[in-house]
């Protein structure tokens, strides 16, 4: 007899924004019954394989099915399979081209594990039609906000910031609830003005028109007004299950570990320093794992800071280190540890464990949808400073919507650190906004106020009875009804 067990396959896109939501998603899925695979290649899966053998090792039933990375194909070293690691243009280029070639073994995969759903990241976008030849459902994952979503559909099709005589004059979002005014400098460029990164993106907008629905690492109490927006005027079906990382990750081992390969040390420096601040006294600065900066960016931040008289805890990349004079970060590190003022973490840091720790009181963010749900699930409000891709419209979620968000004063959209000169952000712009969200002030008290609410949405959504755990629920339950109505017609005819 055919199993009744409902099969559904997850394919990640490579970059820790998109990986680590799906994977607690997929995680989730065999928390509840459904039996999972997840396909991706060697070096991606070393970075939560030990979550999956736990799983499975409890008596989930989930794997992981390797794929090989093209390394020697595009030119590029063993291991180097993550867009992360795209130091440079022309290695973020081999990596695109190297994701581009997993199609072909991807597609096999599905041929021969014959899932009943696939659930794909936004950026594979060809797997609807590899879907359909199957007569499968392919959910599209989005891993923004549907505030974001929507913004970028409404955008595409009605070009409000066309015919405007500058690019730093304001523009409304058609179509929104709420009057959100943007520039056409703080959308993407390939929005803006059509470029050959618009022939990529826009099919991928379309092709959540032609899945099944989507699937989001949001919940409705957040942004329910956006969740409506989508599904009425988009008409796009879709379901709310997040915060997938508090949900999945409910222990605090589960949590240090997440996202990076390396052991974590016990009795960390970091920790130390952080319980020997005050309760709330704290601010973490973060630009996520993509953002490189530009050497006089570095600068102003570092100063800001300092300026700020606040204590913080400050993630650098490697990369940013290797830009230029290194000196002045290490002068600047040892400088503020010595005033026991400051706190640099260089490349990766434990996010979840230095948000929920009490010390922590407040967040810099680059307003990744990742790093925003997390700080929202601690409670904590954000200065928002957005760099790249979606991350000016959550910006204006955070600030003109949810307002549990300070602005910095971001004004270029930019990919790494190739903004320019007057869109660097000063440091007199740094210390106002530490000012206003860790001072003692009205407007930060509201902020804190309404984060708490919010904080406390996200915790009982995800429990027995909440908003995003009935979702996951229904999903499952539809997608088992599918596969079994698709059983009988087949036995029918
Ligand atoms: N992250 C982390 N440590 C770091 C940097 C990032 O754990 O030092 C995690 C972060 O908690 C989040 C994800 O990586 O879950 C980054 O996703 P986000 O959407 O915030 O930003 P992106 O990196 O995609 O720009």
């Amino acid at each position: 007899m055919e199993s009744q067990q409902l099969n559904v396959v997850f394919v990640p896109f490579p970059t820790p924004g998109h990986m680590i939501p799906m994977i607690d998603t997929a995680r989730l899925f065999a928390k509840h019954g459904v039996n999972v695979t997840i396909i991706t290649t060697h070096a991606n899966a070393s970075t939560f394989q030990k979550f999956i053998d736990s799983d499975f090792n409890a008596g989930y039933s989930i794997k992981t099915q390797l794929i090989q990375f093209p390394s020697a194909q595009v030119g590029l070293p063993e291991g180097v399979e993550n867009i992360k690691d795209g130091t440079s243009l022309e290695i973020l280029g081999k990596l695109s081209r190297g994701i581009w070639m997993l199609q072909n073994p991807i597609e096999i995969l599905f041929k021969d594990l014959q899932p009943d759903c696939v659930v794909t990241d936004m950026m594979h976008a060809w797997t609807v039609e590899a879907a359909a030849k199957l007569g499968i459902p392919r959910i599209h994952y989005y891993s923004s906000s549907y505030f974001s979503n929507c913004a970028f559909h409404f955008i595409i099709k009605y070009r409000p910031h066309d015919g405007l005589v500058s690019d730093t004059q304001k523009f409304t979002i058609p179509g929104f609830p709420h009057t959100i005014e943007m520039t056409p400098l703080q959308i993407p460029d390939w929005l803006r003005e059509k470029n050959a990164a618009t022939a990529y993106f826009e099919p991928m907008f379309q092709s959540e028109k032609r899945s099944y629905g989507t699937l989001y690492n949001s919940f409705h109490e957040l942004e329910s007004d956006y969740e409506k927006l989508s599904r009425g005027t988009l008409g796009i079906k879709s379901w709310s299950v997040g915060p997938v990382s508090s949900w999945v990750n409910k222990d605090d081992e589960k949590k240090a570990n997440r996202g990076n390969m390396e052991e974590l040390e016990k009795e960390a420096d970091w920790l130390n320093w952080l319980n020997s601040k005050e309760n709330e006294s704290v601010l973490y600065v973060s630009f996520g794992s993509l953002t490189r900066l530009a050497h006089a960016q570095l600068v102003e931040i570092a100063h800001g800071l300092e300026n700020s008289g606040h204590n913080f805890i400050w993630v650098v990349r490697a990369n940013d280190r290797d830009e230029g004079e290194n000196s002045f970060l290490q002068d600047f590190e040892q400088r503020m540890k010595e005033r026991k003022k400051g706190y640099i973490i260089w490349n990766w840091a434990p996010q979840l464990l230095i948000l929920d720790h009490p010390a922590t009181g407040g967040i810099v963010t680059h307003c990744g949808w990742n790093s925003i749900l997390e700080s929202l699930n601690a409670g904590l409000p954000m200065i928002a400073w957005p760099m790249f891709a979606d991350q000016f419209y959550n910006e204006k979620l955070l600030v003109d919507v949810l307002k549990i968000g300070v602005p910095v004063g971001a004004k270029e959209n930019k990919l790494w650190n190739s903004i320019s000169v007057e869109a660097v952000v000063k440091r007199e712009e740094i210390v106002k906004a530490v000012e206003i969200l860790m001072g003692s002030g009205r407007e930060s008290k509201e902020m804190r106020i309404n984060a708490k609410k919010l904080g406390d949405a996200s915790k009982r959504t995800i429990e027995e009875g909440g908003h995003s755990y009935n979702t996951l629920i229904q999903l499952i339950d539809e997608l088992t009804s599918l596969k079994k109505s698709k059983a009988l017609d087949e036995k029918v005819n």
